[in-house]
């Protein structure tokens, strides 16, 4: 199974349309070491011209143009598309926006946990675009507690702890709905293998039982949003740490590269990396610091093979 990292940064890529950081302002200037990255999104070809996108990032079009296997052959008339289902891990704007732009008349499958399924269908009317005609996009719900096969892999979901509903949900709609399903992480395995690819692009905390889950996978994802814990707070309007917004910072005490530290076996990479995260320079301290403990920083156009 091919595994293709279209995007990799988090919500606002970078650079960022409103943001002067060193990172976004050294980019434009032309002096930054490093590439710019669209938000976070990957995709897997589950058999010969079919493909599974995992969520729907608001750069969805150019990682779609930019791709050759997601266009059209034109082998089965004049609309078509490899795209054949899509797994959200939440309803993040930046896991789900994307969505919108598949609206062109075509049929698919979406996966998605109830909760996922109920904010975005039934309380935001633009998602409507996607029912404009009987079947035009299937949902089924994502079981948490057992392991199934969609978009022609096996999955598994795994919870990462101190997540909640997106902040446009409102507190009366949040309490109706069940928490474990506001965002989920997940073990991909082709269906022909045992080998498994782990995705958690939003962690909070590792418990030890996660932790031992994830010490088999062959590939790990990891949430890389912050350097810091307070990296975060120095951005305008922000005042919660790493932490608290849901992302373990990547260093200090109990940060990733310490909790990961044991974690021999996978293939290490960070994902949904924020444009403030110094890890993007590629000639940066903090980036050796990552290296030197094993780990990778994905790129838009990573492949990666199960
Ligand atoms: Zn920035």
């Amino acid at each position: 199974m091919q595994v293709k990292v279209l995007g990799s940064a988090a919500g606002g890529g970078f650079p960022q349309w409103n943001c002067a950081c060193p990172n976004c302002r050294n980019f434009r200037a032309g002096t930054f070491a490093g590439t710019a990255r669209t938000q976070a999104q990957l995709a897997w070809n589950a058999a010969p011209g079919e493909w599974t996108l995992l969520n729907a990032s608001p750069d969805l079009r150019v990682q779609i143009d930019t791709t050759p296997e997601l266009w059209p052959t034109g082998n089965n008339g004049p609309r078509d598309s490899p795209i054949r289902d899509l797994i959200l891990t939440g309803a993040e704007v930046d896991q789900s926006l994307g969505l919108l732009l598949l609206r062109e008349f075509h049929r698919f499958r979406v996966h998605a946990t109830p909760s996922v399924r109920k904010i975005l269908t039934e309380d935001n009317s633009i998602f409507g675009v996607l029912a404009r005609f009987a079947g035009q996009v299937e949902w089924h719900d994502l079981p948490l507690d057992r392991p199934f096969t969609a978009g022609g892999a096996k999955l598994e979901v795994v919870l990462p702890p101190n997540t909640g509903f997106p902040g446009f949900v409102s507190a009366q709609r949040a309490k109706e709905l069940n928490p474990a399903e506001a965002a989920i992480g997940l073990l991909i395995s082709p269906e022909s293998s045992k080998s498994t690819l782990a995705f958690l692009s939003g962690c909070g905390s590792i418990s030890d039982a996660l932790l031992e889950r994830l010490r088999t996978c062959d590939v790990l994802l990891f949430d890389g949003t912050f350097w810091s814990d307070a990296e975060p707070s120095r951005i305008p309007g922000i005042t919660r740490t790493a932490r608290q917004m849901g992302h373990l910072p990547i260093s200090g005490a109990g940060g990733s590269l310490d909790r990961f530290s044991t974690l021999a076996h996978p293939r290490k990479i960070f994902i949904h990396i924020n444009n403030t995260n110094p890890i993007l320079d590629d000639t940066s301290p903090e980036r050796r610091t990552a290296s030197d403990a094993g780990w990778e920083v994905a790129w838009d156009g990573m492949e990666i093979t199960l």
